[in-house]
């Protein structure tokens, strides 16, 4: 098996929509396509893949470093023993001549291709990712996932309704719980909000995300207003590598607390288990594979937890992308984040599955099965219909 060619292109993944740092207006994605030599049906197996929210397209490394790094290689050094491509190879090609650290947009890059090889590789087998996952870990995969809705954000002259609104239709898309923007408001009218948001959703059922806006002493100031709210976590409450805030914040707060989503190594993650004063038993870390050089380091990562005595269920993974849920599935997550009807055509679920008490089943094509998501199929016949008979 070997790659034939890789295509890329840059997406727009912006949405209309603000957290207490940024909007998202302006939100681009990069999309690959590896080609591989792989005939199924006549047609050659193409594995797909994209960056998650929240970091812009990584174009530049990708075309300038990457993508010629992996086409230049000898093929013999991408399969693995069965001549399948070997993703792990890959990423050591991949990451050839770069230092260590800085880990910025290259993370992101690596992500993206990552994605599309672990795609390519289930397509080949003929089976869905989480299974491949599931047989390597010598585990059955989950038949459902946990996911709750990302969301809650501000409604300028009509926050409250707006809010209370937009939970309401979650919860008929089959949603139990979900997660709210705090931090761009004072804490009085966050306050405010989150009991709106709690008259709909219930108690328990409501997770609040600052997106690393606070200082040491707003952190704290919203963990003694929040303690009353029995919130299900608190959720980045200050600076993503600030591991003073984190730790004070775990001393403080004796509920679930929530970080991780911008950290993008396993040196990182292990950074915040050694110094950010995270409970394993209670709160839940929230890397991103697809942001975070792929699920190569993911596996790096997931290790690194075990070592500091952290179940692989305490990890919800940001991003709400099929990738993160394949690994949800797989490799035995907790389960993974959700944004119903933003971040489109990117985020979200294949179209045939539905959510239930806040569970999503799997989907049962070979690979990904991103092309099953019709929205994002028409992006790949614009991004790459001219190069490929999709
Ligand atoms: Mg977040």
């Amino acid at each position: 098996m070997r790659i034939t060619a890789i295509h890329e292109s840059v997406e727009s993944i912006a949405s209309d929509i603000q957290n207490a740092y940024i909007n998202f207006s302006k939100m681009t994605c990069s999309v690959v396509a590896v080609v591989t030599d792989q005939l199924i049906d006549g047609k050659p197996v193409v594995g797909y893949g994209f960056n998650s929210n929240g970091r812009y397209n990584a174009s530049g490394i990708l075309k300038d470093r990457l993508i010629p790094r992996l086409l230049e290689a000898d093929p013999g050094r991408l399969i693995d023993g069965d001549g399948y491509l070997d993703p792990h190879r890959a990423w050591d090609i991949m990451m050839t001549n770069e230092k260590p650290g800085g880990h910025g947009e290259r993370s992101v890059a690596v992500g993206v291709l990552d994605m599309a090889l672990w795609d390519a590789l289930a397509k080949t087998q003929g089976i869905p990712l989480y299974q491949l996952l599931a047989e390597r870990a010598g585990r059955q995969a989950d038949s459902r996932v946990w996911v709750y809705a990302a969301g809650g954000y501000y409604y300028p002259g009509k926050d409250i309704v707006g809010l209370q609104d937009e939970f309401r239709q979650y919860q008929d898309l089959g949603y139990t719980v979900c997660k709210m923007k705090i931090g761009a408001a004072d804490l009085s009218h966050d306050c405010d909000r989150i009991e709106a948001a709690l008259k709909v959703v219930g108690e328990g059922n409501l997770c609040v995300d600052a997106n690393g806006r606070f200082d040491l002493k707003t952190a704290l100031a919203y963990a003694e207003a929040l303690k009353q709210y029995r919130l299900f976590w608190y959720e980045e409450a200050g600076d993503p590598l600030d591991f003073k805030i984190q730790t004070a914040l775990s001393e403080a707060y004796d509920l679930p607390t929530a970080t991780g989503e911008n950290l993008f190594s396993h040196q990182d993650a292990r950074n915040l288990l050694r110094y950010g004063g995270m409970r394993p038993e209670l709160d839940y870390l929230q890397f991103d594979c697809a942001l975070s050089y792929g699920l190569v380091e993911y596996y790096r990562t997931l290790s690194v937890l075990s070592e500091y005595g952290w179940s692989s269920r305490r990890v919800v993974p940001h991003g709400g992308h099929q990738m993160s849920l394949h690994i949800a599935a797989g490799l035995g997550l907790g389960g993974n984040e959700s944004y119903p009807g933003v971040f489109q055509p990117f985020g979200g679920f294949s179209d045939e599955l539905t959510v239930i008490d806040s569970y999503v089943g799997l989907p049962t094509s070979p690979g990904l099965g991103l092309e099953n998501k019709a929205n994002f199929r028409t992006m790949l016949v614009s991004a790459f219909g001219d190069q490929l008979r999709i």
